[in-house]
């Protein structure tokens, strides 16, 4: 099965390989995350998308011939019955879809059907090029139960080339369609939902046919056809345009970056009059000063404090400041100025910036360590209700536990070779037989065993399952494991060096052919320690400059797939204590640094920088906690081999990068880079090289302050086109961002959360985790079905959106599927923090839990019913003198009060920091924190008016009946927004302008997260 909407997007380094990835990443100016599929008809059928929906040709009547304008291309000979069958589920999930194809019709005949795509012969969709006499017509047909469609074209010409472009454009109600990169005819107010058209469940209903028809009576085609894709985004004119005339070589399938002066084709464009929130009332934003070390840019404040008129209480001021691409200006010392902007106003804001010779810097200390998964567990609500915490939790808990891990080790046993047990499924998606990437799944699944075993305090039999599956698996991957690298049977040759893996027997090279037929199972040849549900061949085609594809040279991302597997086996260990674990990573570990150690650093460059194929998940983070847990020097060696020189240090002579805090993001795939920036802080805390911390510290700062959404989501750019990347510039989500196939891939916000709460361990800042906070509400408990423990990749928030959910009975995993198992499995994690010298305990987060700090022999029970109430309790049994630090919410601007024992005590609590409570804690003691929620508004940086609703850490999802195309408008006391609000806090219900607003975390149908609003 293929989950929904769900593509995996990995994008490049840096801006010259995106220049040059014509017609990969972004086919034709189109993001892949739009692409469902596409069939070049080459020389079969296969889908060239990485979705592997392969199709299949029925019938004998065809022939792949040569063509003089498209190179090779699919015949019909109009003699017998012959189609092709694209998977069903091909549009299950989908809420628009366009189809893009060329096609050369060679006879008129009657009753011609290029394709038929529907769920039966009343409710589809088709082309057929006909001719009746002398009215000759290309017509399409769209029939569902109630209503019934007809588009029509004059007929194609015989023998030459047409392009045919049809449009489902769900939002803005229309069906198009376009000749030759023109539009031919269209019909506005369609009332359709492709579920009328399509089963979107499970795709098994649907039939999608090329070349034939649903209905009986039509004539065999006669026709070439070529480049077949399908997308889920409704294509406008000019992308359409664009493929019809890159076809054709009229222009260039570059990636192709929007112009500023182009118009904005997607998204309402506002008049620079249109007031802008509060920005509308802003008289003036004084000027600022800074100081920064020589060669490190200054760190500009995200917010300064405006002025604002007629008595409005404004919030401080987004200045968007500029973002120079290297450190030129503060190479020696002295001063400058730089001149900021406010969206929507001419004023410009100043900062002096002093350039000063650096002190010797101070690398701060790790402080803090995060509490055992055992030693934190959910509770209930003050109102013994399930929380949302609890509800995800066991949607995951009881899907694990209903897995059959050989499943899980299917593709491994594969690979080496051997009989699979009864009962062994293969796995979809990304684990499929001939995918790449597989294996991937069965890492995260191994982290997340872990995880549910070692949290589990409640439950026996359920902790007993985890356990065994736990040992199944790890004892499974140590016997192939140590099979790698040893004679098959005693006596016979074997190569045990990694670094002389040799072809498999009887070809000339490597190569990466997963097929039944052709995968090499010689495991004694692959060098002691090697484990993966593939050969060796894709990590050694990678060193020889392999580049990502789908034929048997080329290869996915073998690293990526490696960091998944190594890190389940290293959480097993060090949750579970399970030693053969951690021999199966040490073996590879070894593997691993005996083929890189011998590599030119250009090679490693090379490799690290190769689109898609080059992506290594979080390799230098898994090699260097390697390092932590043997003491092994290598490992940590092999780490620093995965340096991302570019993004890290600008250059191999280091001269600017993340280091110098220079902005290496724009229109980088996010989700590729924040793992590598989680090895960087980790190479830190191994190695105390300051330079590491400062990436991680530097990235976590632009990253939130100038890529990210209101969920807490960072990726989704619109320029360049891919829902994956970050905008092409920092601070302009609204000019770049909101790409159409979808933002906020949810395996980022994971990543971010798990850098987050890790930067924290280092730096105690407040801001640190109210974005823990709100990434984990907003995001993370956001992305779970309603019923099952399917969840999202993209969590678009484009007006009128809607959340897709996947894989609900864990068998067909993306990388997003595959972090929820471990997001779920994890909740309680940094509920609390404590110092390593257990001096001061941390309370981050108010959720119902009990902590049982086992250093200091005391228990803290968490009571609330928060964020369903604005205050909590925590009782503490045992006793003794601690600090006790509590996190004052960035948006507790309506005071933070505490009481112990039901006396209040005066506290000064600014909100955005942690607030300290020293004192000898007493048994039974009781602390009350109540943090009034207030309403306030998000605005999206570059266009301050639209803007997201906030009440407390819960964001609000205005609940939509429709899809739309235009920002859901809602007007507010501009004095004082929650006059014009209404509703009930302790349901987290309201209503605005006549619209129901619930949270995000609870919203499954369709949604306006972003609203256009309006300060009266
Ligand atoms: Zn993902």
């Amino acid at each position: 099965m293929r989950i929904p909407g769900l593509i995996l997007g990995f994008c490049a380094l840096i801006t010259t390989t995106i220049m040059a990835q014509n017609g990969d990443q972004i086919l034709d100016g189109i993001g892949e995350t739009s692409l469902i599929a596409r069939y070049t008809f080459k020389s079969d059928a296969n889908d060239w998308s990485r979705n592997n929906l392969h199709a299949d040709i029925t019938g004998k009547d065809y022939h792949f011939v040569v063509d003089s304008l498209f190179g090779n291309v699919l015949s019909f000979a109009g003699k017998a019955e012959t189609h092709i069958t694209i998977p069903g589920e091909a549009v299950t999930g989908e809420e628009s879809l366009s189809i893009s194809a060329w096609v050369y019709p060679r006879s008129a005949g009657q009753g011609q059907v290029f394709f038929d795509f529907g769920k039966n012969s009343q409710s589809h969709l088709f082309v057929e090029l006909k001719q009746n006499g002398e009215q000759s017509s290309t017509v399409a047909q769209l029939h569902t139960a109630a209503k019934s469609y007809k588009l029509s074209s004059e007929a194609l010409a015989l023998n030459t080339w047409h392009h045919l472009a049809l449009v489902i454009d769900l939002p803005s109600k229309s069906l198009k369609m376009y000749i030759n990169g023109k539009l031919s005819e269209q019909i506005q107010n369609v009332e359709l939902s492709l579920s009328d058209l399509f089963d979107l469940e499970t795709g098994k209903e649907n039939k999608l046919l090329i070349g034939t028809s649903l209905l009986a009576g039509n004539s065999p085609l006669e026709a070439a056809i070529h480049d077949f894709r399908l997308y889920r985004i409704p294509l406008n004119e000019w992308q359409i345009g664009w493929i019809h005339a890159v076809a054709l070589n009229k222009e260039e399938s570059v990636v192709r970056r929007r112009r500023r002066t182009e118009p904005n084709r997607e998204l309402p464009v506002f008049p620079t009059t249109t007031p802008q929130l509060y920005n509308a009332f802003l008289t003036a934003v004084p000027d600022i000063k800074v100081e920064t070390p020589v060669g490190q840019l200054p760190r500009l404040p995200r917010l300064v404090k405006g002025i604002y008129s007629n008595g409005i209480e404004g919030p401080d001021v987004k200045v968007i400041w500029p973002a120079p691409e290297d450190n030129s200006q503060v190479l020696s010392p002295g001063t400058y100025e730089v001149t900021g902007s406010v969206a929507g106003t001419d004023l410009q804001p100043k900062a002096l910036v002093t350039v000063r010779t650096p002190e010797k810097q101070k690398a701060p200390e790790r402080k803090l360590e995060a509490f055992g998964l055992d030693q934190v567990s959910l509770n209930m609500d003050c109102h013994h209700d399930k929380t949302k915490f609890i509800e995800n939790r066991d949607k995951f808990f009881n899907g694990l536990a209903a897995t059959n891990p050989d499943n899980f080790l299917y593709m491994f046993r594969n690979a080496f070779g051997q009989p699979q047990p009864e009962g062994a499924e293969p796995m979809g998606v990304w684990d499929s037989q001939q995918t790449k990437l597989r294996g991937h799944a069965t890492g995260h699944y191994m982290t997340a065993l872990a995880q549910a075993y070692i949290s589990i305090t409640y439950d026996e039999a359920l902790k007993a399952k985890f356990a065994q599956k736990i040992d199944y698996m790890v004892n499974t991957l140590y016997e192939l494991a140590q099979l790698s690298g040893n004679p098959q049977n005693p006596g016979e040759a074997f190569v045990a060096d990694p670094c002389q893996v040799p072809p498999a027997a009887g070809k000339a090279g490597y190569d990466s052919d997963l097929s039944e037929e052709g995968i090499r199972t010689d495991y004694w040849n692959w060098g002691k320690g090697f484990i993966s549900a593939y050969p060796p061949d894709q990590f050694i085609l990678l060193e020889q400059g392999a580049t990502y594809g789908g034929s048997n040279a080329q290869v996915w991302a073998p690293y990526y797939t490696l960091h998944k597997i190594l890190v389940g086996l290293m959480d097993i260990y060090e949750l579970s204590g399970n030693d053969k674990a951690l021999d199966i990573v040490k073996g590879m570990g070894d593997w691993v640094y005996a083929r890189l150690s011998k590599l030119p650093e250009e090679t490693l460059i090379s490799m690290w920088n190769r689109y898609i194929a080059g992506e290594f998940g979080g390799m230098n983070e898994a090699m260097a906690r390697l390092y932590r847990i043997t003491g092994e020097k290598s490992y940590l060696e092999t780490a620093r081999l995965f340096d991302n020189v570019r993004l890290f240090y600008g250059d191999a002579e280091h001269s600017n990068g993340l280091a110098k805090n220079v902005d290496r993001l724009r229109s980088l795939h996010a989700n590729q880079h924040i793992p590598q920036i989680m090895g960087a802080l980790e190479i830190y805390r191994d190695s105390q090289a300051p330079e590491y911390f400062r990436i991680a510290d530097n990235f976590w700062n632009m990253v939130t302050g100038d890529y990210m959404y209101s969920i807490g989501g960072v990726a989704g750019a619109r320029n360049p086109n891919n829902a994956e990347c970050f905008t092409a510039q920092p601070s302009t989500l609204y000019e770049n961002g909101f790409a159409a196939g979808g933002q906020n891939e949810t395996c980022a916000t994971y990543n971010m959360l798990k850098l987050t709460a890790e930067l924290f361990m280092f730096n105690q800042r407040a801001e640190l985790m109210d974005y823990y906070e709100r990434g984990l509400y907003n995001h993370i408990l956001a992305s779970v079905a309603e019923h099952s423990p399917a969840n999202t990749y993209h969590v678009p928030l484009r007006p009128g959106s809607v959340k897709q959910f996947g894989n609900p009975h864990m068998n067909g995993f993306t990388c997003c599927n595959g972090t929820a198992l471990e997001s779920s499995t994890k909740l309680q994690n940094s509920i609390y923090f404590k110092s390593i010298d257990n001096k001061t305990l941390y309370v981050n987060l108010f959720v119902p839990s009990s902590l049982h700090w086992k250093e200091r022999k005391i228990t803290i029970t968490q009571n609330t019913a928060y964020p369903r109430e604005d205050k909590t309790s925590l009782t503490i049994e045992g006793k003794g003198k601690f600090d006790l630090q509590v996190r004052v919410p960035h948006w507790a601007n309506k005071g933070f009060f505490v009481k112990i024992n039901g006396k209040e005590i005066k506290v000064d609590a600014k909100p955005g920091t942690y607030l300290s409570l020293k004192r000898k804690w007493e048994k039974g003691d009781v602390l009350e924190l109540h943090m009034p929620f207030s309403f306030y508004l998000e605005p999206v940086m570059d266009q301050q008016n639209i803007a997201s609703l906030f009440y407390g850490p819960v964001l609000l999802a205005a609940q939509e009946e429709e899809a739309r195309t235009d920002w859901r408008k809602i007007n507010l006391d501009a004095r004082d927004i929650s006059k014009s609000i209404t509703g009930d806090p302790a349901k987290l219900e309201f209503m605005v302008d006549g619209v129901l607003f619930k949270p995000f975390y609870n919203t499954y149908g369709r949604h306006s997260v972003y609203l256009d609003v309006n300060l009266k």
